[in-house]
């Protein structure tokens, strides 16, 4: 395991934990999970890490094994993957100068497939390997073998840049934020794609061990300023008809802006973490005293505690809710001896 001892975003060596439970391995799969907070500009992040070697393998070969259960992506998710790339395309495309476009972490490049129909120039990059022969194969796309810190492109390449979630699972973000710069072109535009900190399911899976951090607007902003973007604009329309996904559209710069840490991040944090354990508590609660569990019963005690209902893919949304529920109660006294003792 590694320690970082500097904040990723400010540098600070002020760093305090934050929380200790969350997502280890597959969906239910819950335990220590180490996560802490700068008290400076209050980003949070896993910590302590395995080592940057671990990942390189781990994103290689394992990640998709893991995350969908096969080597292979499925057609149901491929044709997902296209459907909602449609619909990042077409809120961005009015914004955007056509030309070289760079899926980062495209996976076996479905999401470039809209891109590649309507004339743009479509390479893609991911470090998992089957994914990328399959990709290359089926769809007969361009897409390399490499990891977002170390890209195989020229600088000044690349019109645009889309990054669907891809920033909150790379190793070491720095490093890939300053090689989107290199391979953009002057101007050239950058859409991010990441998970809302208002949490719309349970927080024990929002943290998780495949994310390595969990950014706010303004850890966001800090991040891009640091690296020479300017935030044309936040997004938070459903753009691929889920509400726990928002957008950002950043522009390549040429000067840098001072970082401003708002102080009271920190505490703001604090507090809702807090909020969000006892209310997935009290919604646990509520569940467990349903005799039989059904779609509607789920569905109206997931409105009163404000979480993403059932809407999309009513089927595995419920399977997925029952799962969390279930796997929650197998922890659910370790939070409460955690609360007990602070
Ligand atoms: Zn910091």
């Amino acid at each position: 395991m590694k320690k970082i001892k500097n904040c990723e975003i400010c540098d600070s060596k002020n760093l305090k934990h934050f929380r200790d439970l969350g997502r280890v391995g597959k969906p239910g799969e819950y335990g220590k999970l180490s996560i802490c907070i700068c008290f400076v500009c209050g980003h949070r992040f896993l910590n302590p890490r395995k080592s940057d070697n671990f990942f390189k393998k781990y994103y290689t070969k394992k990640y998709r094994k893991i995350a969908f259960g096969s080597f292979k992506p499925s057609n149901f998710y491929i044709k997902e993957q296209y459907k909602r790339s449609c619909g990042v395309m077409k809120y961005f495309k009015p914004k955007l100068k056509k030309g070289n476009f760079l899926d980062h972490g495209c996976a076996s490049g479905a999401t470039m497939l809209p891109w590649k129909e309507t004339g743009w120039n479509v390479f893609g990059i991911d470090p998992h390997l089957p994914s990328v022969i399959t990709g290359n194969n089926q769809f007969k796309l361009d897409i390399k073998h490499a990891f977002g810190e170390k890209m195989p492109f020229k600088k000044n390449f690349f019109e645009t840049i889309m990054s669907l979630g891809s920033l909150e699972h790379s190793y070491d973000i720095n490093k890939s934020l300053k090689e989107i710069y290199r391979v953009l072109k002057k101007k050239g535009k950058l859409i991010i794609r990441w998970r809302v900190d208002k949490i719309k399911g349970s927080p024990f899976e929002y943290y998780n061990h495949n994310h390595f951090r969990y950014f706010t607007k303004k850890t966001w902003r800090n991040i891009l300023i640091k690296h020479g973007f300017k935030i044309k604009m936040f997004v938070s329309k459903k753009l691929e008809k889920y509400n726990t996904y928002s957008y950002i559209l950043a522009q390549k710069e040429n000067t840098s802006k001072k970082l401003i840490y708002d102080k009271n991040l920190y505490n703001e944090l604090i507090i809702k973490n807090k909020i969000h354990d006892t209310n997935y508590l009290s919604f646990y609660n509520e569940f467990s005293k349903i005799k039989k569990i059904n779609y509607d019963k789920l569905n109206k005690i997931l409105k009163k505690y404000k979480k993403t209902n059932l809407n999309n893919h009513k089927e595995i949304s419920f399977k997925r809710n029952i799962l969390e529920l279930t796997s929650f109660k197998k922890i659910r006294n370790k939070l409460n001896l955690n609360n007990a003792s602070r």
